[in-house]
């Protein structure tokens, strides 16, 4: 279990003064300006020596990332974005970073925009995040006013402004570059890529878009070192993580953990074990609602990492958000109402997005139901391959995803219930409805 001084969020349960005064007693702002004269080329090295991957749900390696932004001055200016639209059902850690321990952010805000080239970082928070806006916008202000943000921020000798901007509350504007259109003032539609980000983002200039979590830590790897970082979880899976835990534990919670932890462990010492014990555990998402679901039995063992959820379960630990189903779930129908919030958000540009959750939601809409054939159930499966890969932006995996977790992993539930349909026997749950 991860020791408490090797937590990098020290007031995540906003137990302390989350003012400047209260972050910098925690170590945060502590010599930000020799962290910032390491140099650009260090500072990414560093990063990159982490081995910290993003944290918003892809997991790609974030010094690598920085590194594609130019490095050169061609006039046009280079921005940071953050992610802050923590929207994929299930995912709330970022939120418990906003307001309870912003200075991180804003430090790496700092941090991460100098080894970018970029003078200026805008936030970009979820419409519905109102307390989390406020308590930002507090620390932010903080920070202008003791010079830690404006001109020569913190004694760095790097001018740097800091905005946070509000969105609405569209699922789509968590994709980067419908993030970015949405910051524009547009409407929220992922771009074609390429021109990537890096390229051509925002104002059509070099951007890079990470995620909160992912911005937040690096304050802290700089001062302890790549090295610190990278002794946590597995080669290629580095560092400390926020979990965010939902449904039938016994202690919800969001907790920070070495990668790699097992999932036993993160439940039995976080979480006080599976509601009505281990054997009633039936299934769990492990990443976020758009990572395909799991059987209870594969998952007690699971190594929680991006690689052994990915290639042992053939699912994924996206945002680290893990969603526990015990044997009371309607797992058929938990997955319907996930097919129905995807097909909700989908922004409508491509086709195969655009109608394609439409058709699966309807089809899914029936199998919770039981009044489909079970030829449909492989007929559904093709439509999920159909989606899957042929749309602009991810939103088309995520809707296809889950269903497919559902039809490898439950499949004999689906067929139980398209027999006792046809048969007469509706279970007593599904009679209620
Ligand atoms: Fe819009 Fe869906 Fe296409 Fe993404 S995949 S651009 S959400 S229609």
């Amino acid at each position: 279990m991860l020791q408490d001084q090797d937590r990098i969020f020290t007031n995540i349960y906003g137990m302390h003064d989350r003012t400047l005064a209260g972050a910098r007693k925690r170590g945060h702002w502590d010599g930000t300006d020799k962290l910032v004269q390491l140099g650009r080329d260090e500072i990414i090295k560093i990063m990159k020596d982490s081995g910290l991957r993003g944290r918003g749900g892809a997991g790609f390696p974030t010094g690598l990332k920085w590194s594609f932004m130019p490095k050169g001055n061609d006039g046009r200016p280079h921005y940071l974005v953050v992610n802050a639209d923590e929207s994929e059902p299930g995912t709330c850690k970022d939120r418990e970073i906003m307001r309870h321990d912003p200075h991180t952010l804003i430090e790496g805000c700092l941090i991460a925009s100098f080894a970018m080239g970029a003078h200026a970082s805008y936030i970009y928070i979820r419409g519905e995040y109102i307390r989390e806006r406020e308590a930002l916008q507090a620390a932010i202000d903080e920070a202008y006013d003791a010079g830690l943000l404006g001109k020569n921020a913190a004694g760095s000798g790097w001018d740097f402004d800091l905005y946070l901007a509000h969105g609405a509350g569209a699922y789509i504007c968590g994709e980067e570059t419908a993030l970015i259109e949405s910051l524009e003032g547009k409407k929220g539609m992922p771009r074609m890529k390429p021109p990537f980000p890096a390229g051509a983002g925002l104002y059509g200039c070099p951007t890079t878009v990470n995620n909160v979590e992912s911005i937040a830590v690096v304050p802290t790897i700089l001062r302890r070192g790549a090295d610190w970082f990278a002794q946590f979880g597995r080669p290629n899976n580095a560092g400390t993580k926020l979990f965010a835990i939902s449904g039938h534990v016994n202690n919800p919670c969001v907790v920070e953990e070495a990668m790699s932890i097992s999932f036993e462990e993160l439940i039995d010492k976080h979480c006080g074990g599976i509601r009505g014990g281990w054997d009633n555990l039936k299934a769990v998402i492990p990443g976020g609602s758009s990572v395909p679901c799991v059987r209870g039995e594969n998952m007690r063992d699971a190594i929680m990492d991006f690689d052994y959820l990915r290639g042992e379960l053939g699912s994924g630990l996206g945002t680290a958000a893990v969603i526990v189903m015990d044997k009371d779930t309607d797992i058929i129908k938990a997955i319907w109402r996930l097919s129905k919030f995807y097909k909700h958000e989908s922004c409508g540009q491509c086709t195969p997005c655009r109608e394609g959750t439409g058709w699966m939601m309807r089809v899914m809409d029936r199998l919770v139901r039981g009044e489909a054939e079970v030829e449909e159930i492989d007929m559904l499966f093709d439509v999920t391959k159909q989606v899957e890969g042929h749309t602009i932006c991810a939103l088309g995996d995520a809707a296809a995803w889950p269903i497919q977790g559902l039809i490898r992993n439950f499949r004999d539930e689906i067929e139980d219930r398209i027999k006792a349909q046809k048969s007469g026997r509706v279970s007593a749950a599904m009679a209620a409805e």
